[in-house]
């Protein structure tokens, strides 16, 4: 079975490899079915769940709009609670930041909770080249780490293998026993994390939300390793794009509701750490070093996009991915770099240029799925148009005879006695070709499609022919 290729410049290919691979069809469509009947019974049950969306959209807009005000005060309050504050333009800075602290401390091992902004900048294989050793310990995060593949999902990374797949993983990989009893699995990989976390110099998180007011980092998750990531080692550092930081606490409350239903399908989550500085004399356990890095790696460009800015809006929830009709049949690889599925076609060109993603925006069939239940509201269908008709902008991508019909089209539309001559004729060519139903052949474009048939009679004709049976009654 042929891979995909981890790059969004395949995507075309990289789709024929995903539609051929029957294991993921059928794994996929069960797990996004799964979480989004589970996750549609939870909004039923939330009668404001649209006034919610509209205040985060609100708040994200009021946010972004002040961003370097709620910055500055973010910084402010995390500096005064004990929390070291770096700037970071891009991925290379990040990372460089990140490594100076892990160099400071001494640092072998360094235990991560899933991070999207850390898979971003690609800070495990910087690190690892500078024989530093990452460990995710999200289970998901966890098994793709052990199998030599990043997050097929931004929420499950895991989410296209099986019981049975991770029993194999486990097996070569831990030198343990096959099983694929999940109970047993999930004991397998938290006796082994344990050992990490305990014997860790350094955690690294990710951040959902950073409060301005009074200076917090929040981390939600649902199995504790962000927590034990957070705590046990002696320094903590947290990534975090710039977009993530919300004014205060009762805004907080808006965005927890939204989360983890339609993220995980769940009510609340299981855990949210908020993190406001290094562990005080009253504390009994906490990191003595919390580091909070702040990328940009080019969101300052999307903020002064008007048309793009509501990309920023995303809370990295994953229910675009799982709604949309694309991703549930190619899969997250397919997209080829760290954010899948309809936002990721909007983030992938924004963040790494339209000479790279240029492909992704096509990915879509434009249904709507994606903004209906996106709980940010982002309208990201419109996103993609934009970016489309940039992409045909700027890389003049449309093929020549794509130009000839357009040109052909308006011509023969702006002027009736054409388009009327051009529409018999092609009633009679579909009186001659399709003389048992069939469909009028169109090279290239018609190999995956066909071409809608003609009625009969014309509207003009159609209207004549009323016109006058009135007027002959
Ligand atoms: S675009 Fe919306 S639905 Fe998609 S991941 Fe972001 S917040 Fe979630």
């Amino acid at each position: 079975m042929r891979r995909v290729t981890l790059d969004p410049r395949f995507f075309r290919e990289n789709i024929r490899i995903s539609l051929g691979d029957e294991h993921l069809q059928r794994t996929l469509r069960k797990a996004c079915d799964e979480v989004l009947t589970k996750r549609a019974a939870l909004v039923e049950d939330i009668p404001h769940w649209e006034q919610l969306r509209q205040a985060a959209r609100r708040i994200k807009s009021h946010t972004l709009a002040h961003l370097d005000q709620y910055l500055l005060q973010l910084e402010k309050n995390l500096q005064a609670n004990g929390v070291r504050v770096h700037w970071a333009e891009d991925a290379e800075e990040a990372c460089t930041e990140i490594l100076a602290i892990a160099r400071k401390h001494n640092v072998w091992t360094a235990v991560k909770s899933k991070s999207m902004t850390s898979e971003e900048v690609g800070l495990n294989h910087f690190l690892e080249e500078r024989c530093i050793r990452p460990v995710e310990t999200d289970l998901g995060e966890y098994i793709q780490q052990l199998s030599g593949e990043p997050p097929f999902h931004i929420v499950t990374p895991a989410m296209h293998r099986t019981r049975a797949d991770v029993g194999r993983i486990f097996a070569e990989k831990l030198s343990v026993e096959y099983t694929d009893d999940p109970e047993a699995l999930t004991q397998i990989a938290r006796r082994t994390l344990r050992r990490e976390f305990l014997s860790a110099e350094m955690g690294i998180t990710g951040a959902n939300f950073a409060v301005a007011d009074p200076g917090l980092i929040v981390v939600v998750e649902n199995e504790g390793n962000a927590r034990m990531s957070t705590t046990a080692p002696r320094v903590h550092v947290v990534l975090v794009g710039i977009e993530k930081v919300i004014p205060t606490l009762e805004d907080l409350r808006v965005f927890l509701d939204l989360l983890s239903v339609s993220s995980t399908a769940q009510r609340l989550p299981c855990y949210v750490n908020l993190i406001r500085g290094p562990r005080s004399h009253a504390d009994a356990d906490g990191p003595e070093e919390v580091h909070v890095v702040f990328l940009d790696n080019g969101r300052s460009g999307i903020l002064v996009d008007d048309e793009m800015v509501s990309a920023l809006f995303c809370i990295r929830c994953g229910a675009c991915l799982n709604a949309c009709p694309v991703f549930q049949r190619i899969g997250g690889h397919a997209y080829g770099w760290v954010y899948q599925g309809p936002i990721g076609s909007v983030l992938t060109p924004l963040y790494r240029g339209i000479e790279i993603g240029h492909q992704l925006p096509f990915g879509s069939s434009l249904c709507g799925a994606c903004g209906e239940i996106c709980p940010v509201a982002i309208d990201i269908q419109h996103l993609l148009l934009e970016l489309r008709a940039r992409i045909q902008s700027q890389l003049n991508a449309t093929s020549l005879p794509e130009r000839l019909l357009f040109r052909l089209w308006a011509l023969a539309a702006s002027r009736p006695i054409l388009y009327r001559t051009g529409a018999f004729l092609l009633r009679v060519a579909q009186r001659l070709a399709m003389p048992r139903g069939r469909h009028l052949p169109v090279p290239v474009w018609g190999k995956t499609r066909s071409f809608p048939r003609l009625a009969p009679a014309s509207f003009h004709h159609r209207w004549k022919r009323l016109e006058r049976e009135l007027v002959s009654e």
